[in-house]
C-alpha cells in the first residue's frame, strides 16, 4: 500500500483537484482494505470489490486506492447519498463497511477555525484518528456470481426491443424476455 502522501497526489491528478473528499476516500479506502489484510490492492484487483453509496468526490478516491472500476465490474454504485463504502475481499469472503462520521465535520471545524471550511476537512480528515473520522463494521455480504467481475454468462435480446442483455439484467414477463426499460424501468422518455 502506498502512503497517505502518494495517495493524495494521485487521487489529486485523476479527480482534478484535491478536497476533502479526496482526503476522506483515501483513508476509507485505506481503512477498508487493512482491516481486510490488503497490502497490495493492484496485484489483488481481481479479488476485491468495493460498494460506494454517493456520487461525489469521495467516491473518486476510494475506487483509486482500492483499484476498483466501473468498467471492471469492481465497483458497484448504491445511490443512498452517504459518504461511506464498503470493501469486499473475494479471496475470503469478508467486508467491511467505512462510513465518515457525521462528528468529523465539527471535528475540522474546530481543529482548524481560522481555515475556509474545505481546506480545513482536508487538513483535518488528514489527521483524525481513525475512530474519529469514521465507523467500521465487519457486514455480511454476497456477491452474487453475475455480479463478480469474471462473471460469464449468455446474453439475451429483449423481444420488444431488440437490444442485447448482459449479466441476467433481463426480466421474464407474459411470457416474454424483457430488458429492464421495456419492463416499465425505463428512467428516460423516448421523444
Ligand atoms: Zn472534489
Ligand atoms: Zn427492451
Amino acid at each position: 500500500m502506498k502512503s497517505l502522501d502518494q495517495y493524495l497526489e494521485l487521487a489529486r491528478v485523476a479527480h482534478g483537484h484535491l478536497c476533502a473528499g479526496q482526503v476522506l476516500g483515501v483513508r476509507l479506502a485505506m481503512l477498508g482494505l487493512r482491516e481486510l489484510g490488503i497490502d497490495d490492492p493492484v496485484a489483488e484487483r481481481k479479488r476485491i470489490v468495493t460498494y460506494v453509496e454517493i456520487d461525489r468526490c469521495v467516491t473518486d478516491a476510494v475506487a483509486l486506492v482500492a483499484n476498483c472500476r466501473l468498467g471492471k465490474r469492481a465497483l458497484k454504485f448504491r445511490d443512498w447519498g452517504k459518504a461511506a463504502a464498503t470493501f469486499v475481499y473475494l479471496k475470503t469472503g469478508r467486508a467491511v463497511r467505512i462510513a465518515a462520521r457525521e462528528s468529523s465535520k465539527q471535528a475540522a471545524r474546530e481543529m482548524f477555525p481560522e481555515l475556509e471550511k474545505d481546506a480545513g476537512q482536508q487538513k483535518a480528515y488528514a489527521q483524525l484518528g481513525e475512530d474519529l473520522l469514521c465507523d467500521k463494521r465487519w457486514v455480511k455480504l454476497t456477491v452474487q456470481p453475475e455480479e463478480l467481475p469474471g462473471f460469464k454468462g449468455p446474453r439475451v435480446v429483449c423481444e420488444e426491443c431488440g437490444e442485447g442483455v448482459n449479466f441476467k439484467r433481463e426480466v421474464r414477463r407474459d411470457g416474454r424476455t424483457l430488458c429492464r426499460a421495456c419492463a416499465g424501468e425505463r428512467y428516460y422518455e423516448v421523444l
